[in-house]
Formats: C-alpha cells, structure tokens, sequence
C-alpha cells in the first residue's frame, strides 16, 4: 500500500469555521488534560497511566460537539510523543512532551475516514471528495477548490484540517492505494546527473542551471519593511498587550511568508516534474542536508532558501510514479574533484572557493557542471553493477 497527500485549499462557512475553531481548542484542550493527568499519575505511581478522551466528556460537555476522531487523533500522537521520549531503541531521544498554549500551537486536528463494514452501520464514508467540496464529519459539506482529483483507486485514509498563519483554512487529504506494478523499462541512455548548487538548485550534466528564482531574498525586501512596520506597532514588545494594528500588520507579515513559501512549493514541483517528465533515470548527490544548512558552512540561508531536500523528495516520488529511478550517489564519492574527461583528480578542487576545473587533458569546466557528470557516470555504475 502507498500513500498520496494531496492538501485542498478549504473555504468553510461561518458556522463550520467556529466548528473547526472549536475542534482545533478542544484538541488542544484534551491533549492538555491528558498530559497533566499522564504527570500527576506518574507522581503517585511512577508510571505513566493510559488515558482517553472520553473519561473528560463529563466534565467538559462541550467535547461532544466535535468530531470524536479529532479527540482519538490526539491520544494517539499523544502516545506517539510519550514513546518518542522513552522508547529505548531510539538513538535520539524526542523531549518531553509540552502543553500546548492558546496563542503558540498550531491550529490543526486529524479525523479518519470510516468506511462501510458489516460491522458497522455506514452507508458511505464518512469522508467523501466531489468536484466542489470535501464531506467532513460533523462539519457537512465544505467548498473546496478541488484543483487534483484522485485516482479511481484511491482511498481517502484520513484529513487534517489546519488554519495556517494567514488565516486562510486547508484540508490536506491522505489516500490509499494498492502500489501498481509498473512495467515502464528506463532507457540507461536516457539519464542525467544533478549537483547541488546553492545557486539555483542544481546544475544538471549538460551544465543548465536549476532556477535563479530566489523568492526569499525578492521578497525579502517587502518582508523587511512589513516587519519594520510591526515593530511600531504598539504590542510588539514582549509581554505588552497587542493592540489592534499590530495583530493586523502581524497577519500583513504573516501573509508575505505565506506567499513566499507557496512560490517555493511551486518552484520545486514544477522543476521536479520536468525532470521527471523528460529523464528515465536521474542521478543525485546524497546530501546530509541538515550539515549542508548549518551555520558553519557558510550559505545556511540559500541552502535552506533552496529546499534541495524537499526536491529530492519531490523527484523521488514523481520519477517512482513513472516507473523511472532516482539512484543516490554516496556523498563522499568526490565528484567535484575528478575531471569528468580524463578520471585524474584534482586536489585543489576542495576549496570551494574553486569554481572552474582546468585540466591537463583540455578540459575547461564549471565546478558543478563536472561534479554533475561524474554523478551521473557514478550513479549509472551503480546501477549496472546491480542489474
Ligand atoms: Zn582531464
């Protein structure tokens, strides 16, 4: 079985809008319960005691209004937290689980998708997708724009319904799906190598550049002045009240980061799918990107700015739908040293300072052009030698 998130950009009602608001509170409210109860036990038994939503519909009547799914939901991840930190087979441990506060937490809650069973007394799913809008327990029918539709043999698994910093509502619908065979054979001819370049992505083997769009630092300008603005704003000091104006620029600021990152998104989809589109087999570097963006290597920003991670997870899904291979070069094979002509290595290409490989064979070549075909010939060995 495999999965498919596919995320809705939601325009519920007033009235569903206050019933999400509520949903997410109450999310947060029962995980809350659940965590001081899990510590005030463990004070009295030294042990974490299980606990569910249920045992505080009593007291708080107001829980029943949701979508007890939601609730379900928490406990789980709940669970999950409480495991992340005492599991002993982790090698990092996740910390302590912390309470949620009103103002901080992210607004979301999860609800699955019940399907008809004998024993059950469905007639349909309880989730349900049309071309205008997405069946929500509880909620109805909420508008949708429903820019992707599924596959026939997709199955929606479960939703999260989220309200983002902007204020604007998404749904983001997990599928279901049995993995199809794909007899597609990729054609060894047909393959192209990237490098990793914190300028424009990547450079491909035949030394075109990835995109020049660098939408953080072009709107960074408009980013800077709205931010300068919030902080004249009466409220922005720590531990003052907000007064009206700021929580207004604060969404102006919001909304900029918002757009930023949803050019981002697009930005690497699309690359991903000409990739994927026009090459049978694409060959990339491994890269251990949480070194990449650390402030020690010096371009923390534009590797982060990039997302080459979130690309590569992109590729990888996209060339797996077409029966085409990403193959992951080990990141110590040092493709930026070997002349792509002649196979000598060049010691002085480890400074990276360095942009241009100039050879005793003849060879002139950008850095990251010549990294890019010597991934691309090391990745085809790789699969040769495995076939
Ligand atoms: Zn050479």
């Amino acid at each position: 079985m495999a999965n498919r998130a596919i995320k809705y950009r939601i325009y519920p009602t007033t009235e569903q809008s206050i019933l999400f608001a509520k949903t997410f509170g109450c999310c947060r409210k029962v995980w809350n319960l659940m965590l001081s109860d899990k510590i005030e036990g463990y004070k009295v038994t030294s042990k974490f005691p299980a606990v569910t939503p249920a045992k505080y519909k009593k007291e708080c009547p107001f829980l029943k209004e949701v979508d007890s799914l939601a609730l379900a939901n928490v406990q789980m991840n709940l669970q999950t937290a409480f495991s992340n930190r005492f599991n002993k087979k982790r090698k990092v441990k996740a910390g302590f689980p912390k309470f949620k506060s009103c103002k901080h937490s992210h607004k979301s809650f999860t609800t699955n998708c019940q399907y008809p069973k004998p024993s059950n007394k469905l007639k349909r799913p309880t989730i349900r997708l049309d071309d205008d809008g997405l069946i929500l327990p509880k909620a109805g029918k909420v508008k949708a724009v429903v820019h992707r539709i599924p596959e026939d043999n997709w199955h929606i698994k479960s939703v999260t319904v989220s309200r983002e910093s902007d204020g604007k509502f998404y749904a983001s619908v997990l599928f279901e799906y049995e993995n199809a065979v794909n007899t597609y054979a990729p054609d060894f001819d047909n393959a192209i190598g990237l490098d990793y370049a914190s300028d424009g992505l990547y450079v491909d083997s035949n030394g075109n550049k990835g995109s020049d769009h660098k939408y953080y630092r072009e709107s960074q300008r408009k980013l800077a002045k709205a931010q300068k603005v919030l902080s004249r704003r009466k409220g922005s000091k720590k531990n003052s009240a907000k007064s009206m104006n700021y929580l207004k620029q604060l969404r102006k600021v919001n909304k900029i980061h918002r757009h930023i990152s949803n050019q981002r998104l697009d930005n690497l989809h699309k690359l991903s799918a000409k990739i994927a589109n026009s090459h049978d087999i694409v060959c990339v570097e491994d890269l251990n990107m949480r070194s990449m963006s650390n402030k020690g290597f010096g371009n923390g920003k534009a590797t982060l700015d990039n997302g080459y991670g979130m690309f590569l997870d992109f590729l990888s899904y996209k060339l797996h739908d077409r029966g085409k291979l990403l193959v992951k070069v080990d990141r110590w094979f040092p493709s930026s040293q070997i002349c792509s002509c002649c196979g000598i290595r060049h010691s002085e290409m480890k400074d990276l300072a360095v942009r241009k490989m100039v050879c005793k064979c003849g060879l002139s070549i950008g850095r990251d052009h010549n990294a890019a075909i010597n991934i691309k010939m090391e990745g085809l060995r790789i699969l040769k030698s495995a076939a």
